[in-house]
């Protein structure tokens, strides 16, 4: 058996969404919204079906999907990209992750990663025996430590994994720091993942794509997800932008591992992306009234709220109410007798280096403004 997967533990997600659904608990772990995404979009997928569009796409995406992700992307972002050889569709933003890592990396390659971090990039990393350095971001701004980026590059740096708006933080980087970011690739000479699956949630800043700095369109690789932008997460249909030498080996990698992704969900997304900005903004702003109810809400029951500028995700620190439990037996706890569930933000931090932070805890507010309302009523009614 591969020793990396074998010693991995069940994703946290599943752990907490199971325990969610033994004690009947309002689920503000995992993060996907309980409403559906826009019905014609899901219209188009399910014509596309009786259309006949079940046979094998083409490997690197439906050419009219791999044109409206060229066109989001000069409309968004100002980059401009070939549908032809810029622009490979995946299955979810998850494989584009895999597949990039395994068209960047050889054995023995540094990949630099900040802290808390989404939980599917290490295992991979470590697989394809590359070494993660890890730079831990502290609460409660997570501003990046620049000192400590610039230790973790060196001379067998091959990239850094850079997610922004960020999973679980709700840190949107600014660009003073995506500057110094740029900086460090310049002089290592490396690349940057650039994980952007939360692009359009964010609130009150300005998500800018380290792809647009300059020097920086031959080092980046950014992923964008159909289910973040059209709150369709099931769906997982997601899509990479990179350079043409970048593009054609990460299609390599999505060769050997899905090959192609379904054709009537691809369909429908092409078509959702040439929604017009009034969807764009208002998937933002009904996502930032939600932040603001659920961290409103927390704060009157005593958690100490962070600050959150984008993602689904609020960070909380659970001092004030656990009672000295630390964040995994608190969020088992608020589940069993308040019945709401938070992701353990420890579970945001490499298990194999270092203690984590034991404070905090993870809220996703994705969802019905009426079930914010509830849970946070459930956990007054508890304290
Ligand atoms: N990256 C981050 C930061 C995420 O939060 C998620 C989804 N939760 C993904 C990647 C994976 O996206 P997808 O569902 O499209 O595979
Ligand atoms: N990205 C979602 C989250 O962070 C969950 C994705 C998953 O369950 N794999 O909550």
């Amino acid at each position: 058996l591969n020793r990396h997967l074998a010693s991995q533990p069940v994703t946290i997600f599943t752990v907490m969404s199971e325990l969610a659904r033994q004690h009947d608990a309002i689920n503000l772990g995992q993060g996907f919204p309980d409403t559906e995404g826009p019905q014609d979009m899901v219209q188009v997928a399910a014509n596309a079906l009786l259309d006949g569009r079940n046979q094998y796409a083409p490997l690197t995406g439906l050419p009219e999907l791999r044109q409206a992700v060229a066109d989001a992307s000069l409309r968004f972002q100002g980059i401009a990209v070939s549908a032809d050889s810029e622009v490979v569709v995946t299955s979810g933003a998850t494989e584009a992750l895999a597949a990039s890592f395994m068209a960047l990396l050889e054995p023995g390659d540094e990949v630099v990663l900040m802290e808390p971090l989404y939980d599917t990039y290490l295992p991979i990393i470590r697989q394809l025996g590359a070494v993660p350095q890890l730079v831990r971001l502290e609460a409660p701004d997570w501003a990046l430590p620049r000192q400590a980026l610039e230790a973790a590059f060196g001379p067998r740096t091959k990239a850094i994994v850079l997610n922004t708006p960020m999973n679980p933080t709700g840190k949107v980087f600014t660009a003073e720091e995506l500057d110094f970011i740029a900086s460090l690739l310049r002089r290592h000479d490396a690349y940057a993942i650039c994980d952007e699956v939360y692009e359009h949630l964010v609130f009150g800043q300005t998500h800018v794509s380290l792809m647009t700095l300059p020097d920086m369109r031959e080092r980046c690789i950014r992923i964008g997800s159909a289910g973040k932008s059209f709150s369709l997460t099931g769906w997982k249909v997601g899509y990479v932008t990179a350079c043409a030498a970048l593009a054609s080996v990460i299609a390599k990698a999505h060769q050997n591992l899905v090959f192609a992704t379904a054709p009537n969900l691809q369909r429908a997304v092409a078509f959702g992306l040439a929604k017009d900005q009034a969807y764009f903004g208002a998937l933002a702003t009904d996502m930032a009234r939600k932040k603001d109810i659920l961290s409103n809400g927390l704060t009157r029951a005593g958690f100490g709220v962070l600050p959150c500028n984008g993602s689904y995700f609020v960070m909380a620190d659970i001092s004030a109410l656990a009672n000295g439990l630390d964040d995994v037996a608190f969020a088992r706890q608020l589940t069993e007798q308040a019945r709401v569930t938070p992701i353990p933000a420890s579970a945001f931090y490499d298990s194999q280096s270092g203690t984590p932070p034991k404070n905090l805890v993870r809220f996703a507010f994705c969802k019905r403004e009426e079930v914010l309302i509830e849970a946070v009523s459930r956990i007054e009614r508890w304290k």
